[in-house]
């Protein structure tokens, strides 16, 4: 059987192409791209020296305002925040790609060791940070940059999180995301894989060994959706699927695919799956195309390559013999009441010979219940303030362990803004605490 390992990301632009686009670039005053970035990177500052080839100053404007800038410059929905921003969208002209010219400045810094930032003295202080993906990486990054001991548990057996285990292929290889996370172990930052924090580390030896704690441990897997047939052969979290392709070659030549859900993973497994030869992919959605969460740009893209969007649609049972055989559905429509309700007798089967569930990930409250002055609301995210403190006073929080689930640089400019709190705190309070 032939295999495929999807589709690459893009190329970097050659040095002739970032030069040009960089020129374009108006350099705005009160930018409104900056404005738009949740870490408020300085993006006409960076091209500007871009444009005057000073490719590490560069790297340094971005990297001191996301440490993960390599990756975000890939995983980032530009198309809505910095580009989607650009003023050149209101003069009808194409926007500055703002992304490609970001791991331009960045790929050769993050990837190429060239020691761009300084260790400095210890401070003696240490912080434990519970889970290494992109929220505690900014985090450990920020907190070692400042010359505290930082240590990151995660229970994965490769760091980098959603980074690592859940970006679709297309849009970044794994090897980026691991090459970005050597980066910022290069700062001074020790991470320990494979290291469950309440099973292989006790809470009560985390916080004996550290001053300080971060919290970005996420979310978890998609639960089961409680259908009839769900235990069959080719029944998946979406998750896995796409943790899965990071590190193994797959064919769907033949196969027909439907992924359940409206949201940004539902629109990579089907636009993945498609990239890998099926046959037929569907997006099952029980509302309409306006109220899917995953972003229009995704969305257009997921339908150029093929794929079949099913609105209005409920999956009531799986059906198959040992192995998925049809998705079975009944059709939907809002009641007198305004409520969501299927339509009496309008069952139908999808002939399918995979279904992903991509249906919202689980929150982590049992872990997060176990731990002192630690708060969950009601729809399982922990509770913070406004510097990422939880109601423990050694604890911080930040990333989709707190808004649910949003992009890779909304969990940065959380690790980062704590890291602030944190170092804040650890310099004005006594040691030994
Ligand atoms: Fe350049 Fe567009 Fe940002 Fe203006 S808004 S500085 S043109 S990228």
């Amino acid at each position: 059987m032939s295999t495929k390992l999807g589709f690459a990301p893009l190329p970097t632009m050659t040095a002739d192409e970032a030069l040009s686009e960089a020129h374009r670039c108006l350099m705005c005053w009160d930018a409104p791209c900056t404005r738009a970035c949740p870490t408020s990177i300085d993006v006409p500052g960076f091209i500007k020296r871009i444009a005057h080839d000073d490719l590490v100053g560069s790297a340094r404007t971005i990297l001191d305002a996301n440490i993960l800038g390599a990756s975000c410059a890939r995983v980032c929905p530009t198309e809505v925040l910095c580009a989607g921003a650009c003023v050149l969208n209101e003069l009808h002209e194409r926007p500055i790609d703002i992304g490609r010219l970001q791991a331009f400045a960045t790929d050769d810094v993050v990837f190429g060791d060239l020691g761009l930032f300084r260790s400095v003295e210890s401070t003696g202080r240490s912080v434990g940070i519970v889970g290494a993906g992109p929220a505690g990486l900014a985090c450990g990054a920020e907190l070692a940059r400042m010359g505290h001991d930082v240590v990151m548990y995660d229970a994965n057996e490769k760091p980098g999180g959603l980074n690592t285990y859940g970006v679709a292929n297309y849009k970044m290889d794994q090897q980026t995301a691991i090459r970005e996370v050597s980066f910022v172990e290069s700062l001074g930052v020790e991470i320990r894989s494979g290291t469950a924090v309440g099973a292989d580390v006790s809470l009560d030896d985390l916080f004996k060994n550290h001053d300080a704690v971060f919290l970005g441990v996420g979310l978890g897997a998609v639960p089961a959706l409680g259908l009839d047939g769900e235990d069959l052969n080719g029944v998946e979290d979406a998750l896995e699927f796409i943790a899965a392709l990071r590190s193994a070659s797959v064919d769907l030549t033949g196969q027909h695919v439907a992924v359940i859900g409206g949201g940004n993973t539902a629109i990579d497994s089907v636009t993945q799956a498609a990239l890998l030869g099926a046959d037929r992919v569907y997006l099952v959605y029980r509302r309409g195309r306006d109220e899917m969460k995953a972003y229009p740009h995704d969305i257009e893209r997921a339908l150029t390559n093929g794929v079949d969007f099913i609105h209005w649609s409920a999956p009531k049972r799986i059906e198959g013999d040992g192995s998925v055989s049809a998705l079975v559905c009944d059709r939907t429509e809002y009641g007198s009441d305004g409520k969501l309700q299927t339509t009496e007798g309008s069952e139908y089967a999808i002939p399918v010979s995979m279904v992903l569930r991509a249906t919202g990930q689980e929150k982590r409250r049992s872990f997060l219940e176990q731990i002192d002055g630690v708060a969950v609301d009601a729809s399982g995210r922990v509770t913070v303030d406004d510097q990422f403190r939880t109601g423990n006073d050694r604890i911080w929080a930040g990333g989709d362990c707190v808004n649910g689930g949003k992009e890779v640089v909304n969990a940065v400019a959380h690790g980062k803004a704590a890291a602030i709190d944190i170092d804040r705190v650890l310099q004005s309070s006594p040691r030994g605490k």
